[in-house]
């Protein structure tokens, strides 16, 4: 019997691994030009962790988490909610007055799988907690769609803002009152989600409540006047850097712990999954999970959506591997040697590779060919008697003679660290 991955879980391999190396060499680039530090979390949180953060009638914590129940112990399905607990846990205000953090790492989440959306994925991670100055939305944005932009990816960003303790509640009454009016009309989930979470049903995926929410109040009429200036400021931030946006007075995000700026980076080339990445302002959660009073805000980006929007882009061309050297011996003396040598090179910092099984010579070039190798040093038998293999350039097809010993390697590595660096 065959055991297969788990529905949902899926392998990342050889060839694919490269782009998905792309796309996190660039990220650490970027989040490097604006000033973030790296960390690492672990997987596993104490429940509690999440249904406090994200909010007991949010769909991650009522229908999505991996949890081992009789532990009290939960797969991480976001990272937020980690890092702002190292954060407290390490006391890492004290260190900085502002820290600005990103992790990049596996997600855990019961979903149905479909395209772009799997039970494990994976995100990168960004949080700036101690400031919440509006140029720092901005700045955050921007990084984001830099990020998407040095990808070549054509991604817009859509923003709203949630408003704060003081206006929300008067919005959330506004919404009650028509919610209740067009109570009939709207889907189950939404008929639920007018008692536990009702600011839910404005962003419902269901082709009959999004006609109903046309309709509903804005939450951008009802800002107080805190909320409207610190939105003015953030869009003259964007303005400011040239990051285009559109305005979305319905995107509430799934979780329960925003406030203020809330923004998606957006695709149409998903299908249903429209999704990239997104984020927004927790000024309250930093105190709400023990620590100081403390503002934050991030976002997260998701890689597989990322990834598949590259492949529907570039194609799967192009992404193979490369080595420096392939040593084609043929005959044992000449695979001893070759054996020994790659060795020799590899210590010098060249990819090297060998046949390890005596095949014949049209078998090892092939094996060269595949393995993506800029040169073949080919050593037959009298080659080894004359103590110089033949060295092909495998992208001009010229050859030269390299000494098989210590010296011609020598002069052979070097070489390479010259073309490459
Ligand atoms: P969606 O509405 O697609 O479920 P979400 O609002 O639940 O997204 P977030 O919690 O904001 O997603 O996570 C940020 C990003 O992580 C998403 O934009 C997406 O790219 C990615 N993501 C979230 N869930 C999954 C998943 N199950 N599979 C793959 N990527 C995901
Ligand atoms: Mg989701």
């Amino acid at each position: 019997m065959k055991v297969k991955a788990l529905n949902g879980f899926k392998d990342i391999l050889p060839g694919e691994t490269d782009l998905w190396r792309k796309v996190e060499d660039l990220a650490r680039d970027i989040f490097a030009r604006f000033n973030f530090s790296e960390i690492r979390l672990p997987i596993l949180e104490k429940t509690e962790l999440f249904a406090r953060s994200i909010g007991e009638t949010t769909d991650i914590v009522e229908k999505e988490m991996y949890t081992f129940v009789d532990k009290k112990i939960t797969m991480r399905p976001e990272a937020t909610a980690s890092v702002i607990r190292a954060y407290i846990e390490h006391g890492l205000y004290v260190k900085k007055p502002v820290q600005r953090l990103f992790t990049i790492g596996p997600m855990f989440r019961h979903e149905r799988p479909q395209q772009g959306r799997t039970r494990q994925f994976h995100q990168m991670s960004v949080e700036v907690l101690g400031s919440d100055n509006a140029r720092v939305d901005a700045e955050l944005m921007a990084m984001g769609s830099m990020l998407l932009s040095e990808l070549g990816l054509d991604i817009s960003l859509e923003m709203n803002s949630l408003g704060c303790p003081e206006c929300r509640p008067g919005f959330r009454t506004n919404l009650l009152a028509f919610l209740e009016e067009r109570k009939e009309e709207l889907c189950d989930d939404c008929k639920r989600r007018r008692s536990t979470n009702p600011l839910r049903v404005l962003d419902c995926k269901n082709p009959s409540c999004r006609q109903i929410v046309q309709d509903a109040p804005s939450i951008q009429e009802h800002l107080c006047q805190e909320c409207t200036s610190h939105f003015k400021a953030v869009r003259e931030g964007l303005d400011q850097l040239g990051i285009g946006y559109s305005l979305n007075k319905f995107m509430v995000r799934g979780l329960d712990y925003y406030c203020r700026t809330t923004f998606e980076f957006v695709t149409t080339d998903l299908g249903s999954q429209s999704a990239v990445g997104g984020g927004g302002r927790y000024d309250g959660l930093v105190e709400e999970l023990g620590g100081p009073k403390v503002p934050g805000i991030g976002f997260a980006m998701g890689m597989e959506r990322l990834i598949l929007l590259m492949l529907q882009k570039e194609g799967k061309e192009d992404l193979h591997a490369e080595i420096d050297l392939f040593v084609a011996g043929l005959g044992d003396d000449a695979s001893r040697l070759a054996f020994s040598m790659i060795h020799t090179l590899r210590k010098q910092g060249v990819d090297a590779a060998m046949d390890l099984d005596g095949r014949g010579l049209k078998s090892q070039m092939k094996q060269a060919d595949k393995a993506g190798a800029r040169y073949v040093l080919i050593i037959g038998g009298d080659e080894l008697a004359k103590g110089f293999g033949v060295l092909r350039n495998m992208a001009t097809q010229e050859q030269r003679e390299l000494p098989l010993n210590d010296e011609g390697m020598r002069v052979f590595a070097e070489s390479i660290s010259t073309v490459v660096s």
